[in-house]
């Protein structure tokens, strides 16, 4: 069901809040096994419920969500609420406030159903890495999820909730949402506020969403979109309508085919996919025009530089003392810091501060850091002259499908090829979707990339909304 289905259907009395929850409530204790949530807030979530059917009975208005279920990453606050990241050191914070997403969702009277896995402090593809063990892919539970919103796309494809909020630093929204075969987008950085979404690297962090469909994207961003006075990065600029942007045809519309993004290491049956994909636009009027992203080649390697810099300081802050977990084993405090981050932190996220530090440190810094922001200028000069050319631009989101757990686990460099496609958007600032197009030979999901210049999500809804009506598989 949409979203604006279920609100006809509660404000016409045709369905309960209640009833809708517990739908949703069954399937999360029936696939307890995909290991999707970190924590179920059934009591909170039912009260919500039973408030929406009483404000429908006694004939008082009720908000855009009212009845929709939302699932939301263990990484964003809610007031009350443990936040974990999926990790030990926060593994009993409770949040002290509301993140600006959160209000906004609430404020069109939505039900959070619960709060998902997630690879620890968003580092992964795979959700492997949460101190709460692994997400397993509901198409095939050997497989992984994708990442580091794992949980969030899970909860959606297992039909534990009708939509869910995930994060996106360098794909952790569209590969998560190709392995698993939903919709994840992937606004434009500054149309989203990020205030009360706990940092990554915050100049690449982006909250976005998962969907069964475009419409509900669309729906979604139009109510968490926006500025926000606590963020200082939201753009202050308005949000425009995106519901205009469905159910219109293509004809006309230029399409930018990058051909760096279809080389070495594409599997071949997702290439072939896309190409029938085009072949579609193509005939449905639609103008196809090769271009060239030349420096995304040096995206991966930009991208793991800044990310891991941006880490290293932002989580300096979980020093044991304000809050987090502490080894109180220790006699001084130096002792203190290292044993509780030691402890507290996995390897991954260990690895990554470490890098991250080294890569900020006098003497480095020039070769490191400073290189890899003057390669991002180039790949943001890139698509910037690409948009004067085209309108939306199509790429795999993925090289491959979905992978089998344990299979890249001991291997950092595979897993970081993973986000190949897509940590391009997130080091321009621009915005992307993934839309499914089908499953391949062994029933896998496979993702279709389009990406949009900088506030211009209309356009791959207006895409995606197209090819998820009109192209069949
Ligand atoms: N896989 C990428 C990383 O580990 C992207 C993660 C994300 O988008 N949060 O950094």
């Amino acid at each position: 069901m949409r979203i604006q289905e279920t609100l006809n259907k509660i404000v016409t009395g045709k369905l309960k809040a209640e009833d809708n929850l517990n739908y949703y409530l069954v399937n999360c204790k029936k696939k307890q096994e995909l290991n999707a949530f970190i924590s179920i807030l059934e009591q909170s979530a039912k009260q919500k419920a039973a408030e929406i059917d009483s404000s429908v009975r006694n004939g008082n208005k009720i908000g855009k969500l009212a009845g929709t279920i939302i699932a939301v990453k263990d990484i964003i606050n809610i007031k009350g609420t443990i936040t974990t990241c999926g990790s030990k050191i926060l593994e009993n914070f409770r949040s002290p406030y509301d993140a600006t997403v959160i209000s906004r969702l609430k404020n069109e009277d939505v039900i959070i159903i619960g709060k998902t896995n997630m690879d620890e402090f968003a580092m992964g593809s795979s959700t492997e890495s949460s101190y709460f063990n692994v997400t397993r892919n509901p198409v095939d539970q050997s497989r992984v999820p994708g990442g580091s919103s794992g949980g969030s796309a899970v909860a959606v494809a297992a039909d534990m909730a009708q939509v869910s909020i995930g994060t996106d630093t360098g794909g952790s929204i569209r590969q998560p949402a190709a392995f698993t075969g939903v919709v994840g987008l992937k606004p434009s950085y500054g149309r989203v506020s990020r205030y009360g979404l706990i940092a990554y690297a915050s100049s690449l962090d982006q909250i976005g969403t998962f969907s069964k469909n475009v419409n509900d994207s669309a729906f979604l961003l139009q109510i968490i979109a926006g500025y926000d006075e606590k963020d200082s990065t939201s753009a202050d600029i308005e949000v425009p309508d995106y519901t205009a942007a469905l159910n219109v045809d293509v004809k006309g519309m230029k399409i930018g085919i990058p051909q760096e993004y279809f080389g070495k290491g594409l599997d071949k049956e997702i290439k072939e996919r896309i190409f029938t994909v085009l072949d579609h636009l193509k005939n449905s009027g639609a103008i196809i025009k090769e271009i060239s992203l030349a420096h995304s080649d040096y995206g991966i390697a930009a991208y793991y530089i800044i990310a891991t810099s941006e880490a290293s300081s932002n989580l300096a802050r979980y020093d044991s003392i304000r809050y987090g977990y502490r080894n109180k084993n220790q006699e001084d405090l130096t002792r203190t810091y290292m044993e509780s981050r030691h402890e507290g932190f996995g390897e991954e996220v260990r690895r990554r501060i470490m890098l991250g530090t080294y890569a900020l440190s006098a003497g480095y810094y020039d070769a490191y850091y400073k290189k890899a922001l003057q390669v991002r200028r180039l790949i943001k000069n890139d698509f910037d002259k690409a948009f004067k050319e085209v309108d939306c631009i199509i790429t795999p989101t993925t090289p491959t499908t979905a992978f089998k757990i344990g299979e890249k686990i001991e291997d950092p460099l595979s897993m970081y090829l993973m986000d190949i496609y897509t940590v391009t958007a997130n080091l321009a600032g621009i915005c992307g979707i993934n839309i499914p197009v089908g499953n391949n030979s062994c029933g896998l999901p496979i993702g279709l990339q389009i990406l949009a210049d900088h506030f211009k999500e209309e356009n791959l809804f207006k895409l995606g909304d197209y090819i998820e009506r009109e192209c069949s598989f």
